[in-house]
């Protein structure tokens, strides 16, 4: 069976990435890799850091984890999710720092807490109207190969060039608009104000089956699955 190691240690990004792509995978988080490092998400792209943690995290495990990788004996592959919140009213802003939006204030390097980040788009947002308040959730996942399907030939991929060669990029983008107050407890972030397109409540209020039928992570997730159905038929 694949396994695929989430690169996050974020419970709520696992939930859905496990509830979308079901268990046809084996599925690892950072969880069970205590002493992975944690990567500096430095890139002004979600698809660079996407990419920064996968090839970070795979170069790691073929460093100091190989006996545990052969061990599984089959493809093993990282995955990781870059995601946030871009609003029109703000020229795209929070995106890539939707995890430390309010933390940018006080110049702190650490993530912010989901009711500061979303006070702090509140804030912003006061005096702009409902047809204005347009935004988007948009998710890229990373897929890094660590080792390679055919059993055989089983063996890591060892050069650090190569994994960044290797890795690939799905994307998803779901459209909405922010309302003026949160609402509902489901989901994280910024669920509770965002009310995607074709729906009257928030992401939080609609629970997790409708967010996991429309979200930005389960468009990538849907284009990641296509592509890992092709690789195990090759
Ligand atoms: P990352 O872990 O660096 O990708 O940061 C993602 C941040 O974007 C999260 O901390 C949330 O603030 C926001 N975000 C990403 N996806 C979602 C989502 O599905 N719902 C709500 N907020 C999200």
């Amino acid at each position: 069976m694949t396994t695929l190691l989430i690169a996050t240690r974020n419970t709520h990004k696992v939930e859905e990435i496990r509830a979308i792509l079901s268990d046809r995978f084996h599925y690892l988080t950072l969880k069970d890799f205590p002493a992975a490092p944690a990567v500096k998400e430095d890139a002004d792209t979600f698809a660079g850091n996407a990419t920064l943690k996968a090839v970070q995290l795979a170069e790691w495990l073929a460093k100091y984890q190989k006996p545990t990788l052969d061990t599984h004996n089959n493809a093993f592959f990282v995955l990781a999710d870059d995601s946030g919140l871009e609003v029109d009213a703000l020229n795209g802003a929070p995106g890539v720092y939707s995890a430390r939006f309010a933390a940018l204030d006080a110049k702190s390097e650490g993530n912010a807490a989901d009711t500061d980040n979303n006070a702090k788009l509140l804030r912003l947002l006061k005096d702009v109207p409902l047809e204005k308040r347009t935004a988007r959730f948009r998710c890229v996942l990373a897929l890094t190969p660590v080792v390679k399907s055919s059993p055989e030939n089983a063996s890591s991929v060892c050069y650090a060039n190569e994994f960044e060669l290797q890795t690939e990029l799905f994307d998803g983008a779901c459209e909405g608009q922010i309302d003026f107050a949160p609402s509902g407890q489901g989901g994280f972030g910024y669920d509770p104000l965002f009310i995607p397109q074709g729906h009257q409540k928030s992401f939080a209020e609609l629970g997790e089956a409708t967010k996991n039928a429309l979200s930005h992570r389960a468009k990538a997730l849907a284009k990641l699955r296509e592509r890992l159905d092709a690789i195990a038929r090759s």
